[in-house]
């Protein structure tokens, strides 16, 4: 299965992700989490990553589609992935599939903004392993620390209000007409966002047919 995950910052990609990456065994992609980490190593990527990231910008395709061809050539890409985050523009889009990747499904979580603001208020990640968590929606079983590694959690510099209010209008412009690509490939599988992780879960698993 080759899996695209579409829908605005804070939407539940990630999560969802995760949870159908432990079903399928496949491995989930985040191009966030892969720039995370650069940013935090002090790589060349990293640092030139950094300062369109903390302004709620998209880092520019080139850097993007040289991450993603290399990881997609790992051996545990060879029985299928899930894309979290990526492709985010029409061109990362077009490169995907210059580069001969077909898609089996891209499903979409469908959710307000006013939620997303609402929703990104309470977001906490690992700074070790990336995991991700809510206080309230999803917390950890000790505050602050990462149920998987013991790593602390803290708040993305990017979810602040005022960046959150800019990823979202940098989603609406450059990434929703993805939907529309999709749409037309006969792949598009949109869902709603559910009250809770595993309500959302079962639609995304009835989408997916699974
Ligand atoms: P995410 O964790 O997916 O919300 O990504 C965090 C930030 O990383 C984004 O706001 C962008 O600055 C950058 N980023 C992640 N994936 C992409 C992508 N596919 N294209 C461009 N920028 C990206």
């Amino acid at each position: 299965m080759k899996l695209i995950m579409l829908g605005a910052p804070g939407a539940g990609k990630g999560t969802q992700a995760a949870i159908l990456s432990e079903r399928l065994g496949i491995p989930a992609i985040s191009t966030g989490n892969i720039l995370r980490s650069a940013v935090k190593e002090g790589t060349p990527v990293g640092l030139l990553a950094k300062s369109y990231m903390d302004a709620g910008k998209l880092v520019p395709d080139e850097v993007i589609i040289d991450i993603v061809a290399q990881r997609l050539a790992q051996p545990d890409c060879a029985k299928g992935y899930i894309l979290d985050g990526v492709p985010r523009t029409i061109a990362q889009a077009e490169s995907l599939e210059k580069a001969g990747v077909q898609f089996d499904n891209v499903l979409s979580i469908e959710i307000s903004d006013e939620e997303i603001e609402e929703r990104m208020e309470g977001r906490r990640f690992c700074h070790k392993c990336g995991a991700t968590y809510h206080v309230q929606n999803a917390p950890s079983q000790m505050p602050g620390v990462c149920d998987k590694c013991g790593g602390q959690l803290e708040q993305r510099d990017d979810d602040k209000p005022e960046t959150v209010k800019h990823r979202l209008e940098v989603y609406h412009a450059e990434t929703e007409p993805l939907k529309e690509f999709y749409a037309q490939r006969g792949i598009l599988r949109p869902v709603q966002n559910q009250p809770s992780i595993e309500a959302t879960s079962k639609v995304v698993l009835e989408a997916l047919k699974l």
